[in-house]
């Protein structure tokens, strides 16, 4: 068997703090859910700030839908 009990610390992505690399900590590579919670908000508020970028599209798109409905309604 390879040294599997052979617990390898890993920095947490989070705050840098090393926690061991097992099946016991759930939340590997971070250190606690907290710092996986964090990791995750930080990547969706990345992800949220891409879309912005293409707001020209979004408003044109905004703009139909926008204008088509008061058409049909009237
Ligand atoms: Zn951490």
């Amino acid at each position: 068997m390879p040294d599997t009990n052979k617990s390898s610390l890993v920095a947490c992505p989070t705050c840098q703090k090393k926690s061991p690399w097992s099946k016991e900590n759930p939340d590997r590579p971070f250190c606690s859910p907290r710092c996986k919670l964090i990791d995750l908000g930080a990547w969706a508020s990345e992800s949220y700030s891409i879309p912005q970028q293409t707001s020209e599209e979004d408003e044109i798109f905004s703009e139909d839908l926008i204008i088509n409905p008061n058409k049909s309604f009237l």
